[in-house]
């Protein structure tokens, strides 16, 4: 159990000098035993205190790194509202070493083209599975070195059988594989191996008390580089485990379970899969491997954990210089807009369906939305007569007129003043755009 807000604060060297970014120290040892704070922000901590409230300033959630930088764990709340969530659920693909030859390498390919563009990011699968399902050792350790000869990606190596890792994992450890299960059955064999490989090694029991168990012995070994795996393959189950582990891990603090979690798709329709993984992306899942890598069923998720791990304190923004859309001429209408990324994507969609080539200037309002900005005084005429020359969009284009969003009609006449455009006041959504485009060209 971690340690209160009042046995940490006995600990501190009570200065109330603030350094540390909060006012006092007991404010500083609250913040601490919710998981909120670094104790290395106070420079004035004793080597005795330091030692005695290492497990008390500790993450709650280990961080676990495997393969091409894929960090699991290391969240702090239970809910994105409390504060954050860092690390986005790792998403993997199975292949299994039964299939033949030709079909991994369709399975791979695929694998590869999962690629995405979503609100001016860019998102990809991030690893692949491969899992010993042939019982066939040779075969695996084939497997998994035709895989990762195919793929720079993240890679899981998952056989119960020891020999079969010890077989396949030394050749790719480079890379870092997460490799496991180690059971009841095998643990000793599987976790001394990963400790040996200095890879990450997933703990799979059935159940939280069977997993606590396997969880303490495994420590026992000398080893903490674990993901815990609580066995379970129905959706209702798997996200009873998983959100009894994650408060567990967070409100109290309990450290066999301060570990990241994965789960593991039961479901064979892709749908019925992807509804099923959109569950665990939400609640608490650190990776999920899934079975389908059709594109069309992988997007709807990657959408959502788009979602669920932006922060909301700091909106995804487009960078504010001038964007062109299509094969532009003089001609080109000229539109102004924020530099959300939302608003702009918006009016970006509709500019290109308008299939009018145009020149759109977001202005940098520090991500936030038209009228959000407008209010924030964020989107003054000031700033955007200045942002429109700095723009060079004058040397671009032989007209001077100006689209704003209809929302702030209001500072037309200002902005017309400042900048010497002529301001024309577009529709108030951007759903407007088309059929204004077109009316007002002709
Ligand atoms: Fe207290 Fe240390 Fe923070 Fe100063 S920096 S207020 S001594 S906890």
């Amino acid at each position: 159990m971690g340690l209160t807000g009042l046995e940490i604060y006995k600990q501190l060297p009570k200065k109330n000098c603030g350094e540390c970014g909060t006012p006092t120290c007991l404010a500083f040892a609250m913040a601490l035993a919710a998981g909120k704070g670094a104790l290395e922000t106070c420079p004035y901590v004793t080597d005795e205190a330091r030692e005695n409230l290492a497990s008390a300033s500790a993450p709650p959630i280990k961080a676990i790194k495997f393969g091409n930088e894929s960090v699991l764990g290391d969240e702090t709340v239970l809910f994105r509202h409390d504060k954050t969530f860092y690390h986005p659920t790792t998403l993997l693909i199975k292949v299994s070493d039964k299939l033949t030859d030709s079909e991994i390498e369709a399975k791979v390919q695929e694998i590869e083209g999962l690629e995405f563009d979503r609100v001016g990011l860019h998102y990809s699968i991030d690893g692949i599975a491969v899992v010993n399902e042939s019982s066939d050792q040779d075969r695996f350790s084939q497997v998994v070195e035709k895989v990762a000869s195919a793929t720079s990606r993240s890679l899981m190596v998952l056989s119960e059988n020891p020999d079969a890792l010890k077989a396949a994992v030394p050749g790719i450890a480079s890379r870092k594989p997460l490799i496991g299960p180690a059971t009841f059955e095998n643990y000793e064999a599987v976790v001394n191996f990963a400790k040996e490989q200095k890879v990450p090694v997933i703990l799979k029991a059935d159940g939280l008390d069977a997993l606590n168990e396997l969880v303490e012995s495994a420590q026992k070994l000398g080893y903490k580089e674990f993901v815990l795996d609580p066995g379970s393959r129905s959706t209702s189950q798997t996200l009873a485990n998983l959100t009894h582990l994650r408060r567990l891990a967070i409100k109290k603090k309990y450290r066999p379970f301060g570990y990241p979690v994965i789960a593991f798709t039961g479901k064979n329709e892709p749908l019925d899969e992807i509804a099923e993984a959109s569950v665990y992306v939400a609640k608490y899942a650190s990776a999920i491997v899934l079975k389908t890598s059709i594109k069309a069923h992988i997007l709807p998720l990657m959408a959502l954990r788009q979602n669920l791990y932006t922060d909301p304190q700091k909106p995804i923004q487009v960078e504010p210089t001038l964007h062109v859309i299509g094969d532009v001429n003089e001609n080109s209408p000229v539109y102004v807009t924020t530099n959300f990324s939302l608003t702009y994507y918006s009016v970006e969609g509709e500019v290109e369906s308008s299939k009018i080539p145009s020149y759109i200037l977001p202005i940098d309002t520090d991500g936030t939305s038209v009228l959000t900005a407008y209010a924030a005084g964020k989107f003054e005429p000031e700033k955007i007569a200045d942002a429109l020359a700095a723009s060079g969009v004058a040397e671009k284009v032989n007209h001077r007129n100006l689209i704003i969003p209809g929302a702030v009609a209001v500072i037309s006449g200002k902005l017309q003043e400042k900048s010497s455009w002529k301001v024309v006041v577009g529709p108030r959504e951007s759903s407007g755009i088309i059929s204004f485009v077109r009316t007002m060209q002709g």
